[in-house]
């Protein structure tokens, strides 16, 4: 579907940015559950998605 936009980051120590236009206001970055990356079956947790306000770009962290 979408999921070639979407940016693969390793996870980053401290505040959260946009890695296409480093916008860092957490008010602008959009945090949403990745229904396609199961991280444990039982209990089933996803992972987490963002995506940026300010560019649109989506990625999540690893
Ligand atoms: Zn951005």
């Amino acid at each position: 579907m979408e999921e070639d936009k979407i940016l693969s980051i390793e996870k980053t120590e401290g505040r959260r940015r946009c890695p296409s236009c480093s916008e860092e206001n957490k008010n602008m970055i959009y945090e949403s559950t990745d229904k396609k990356r199961i991280i444990s079956d039982y209990p089933r947790v996803y992972g987490k998605k963002y995506r940026c306000g300010r560019c649109g770009q989506e990625w999540k962290e690893n």
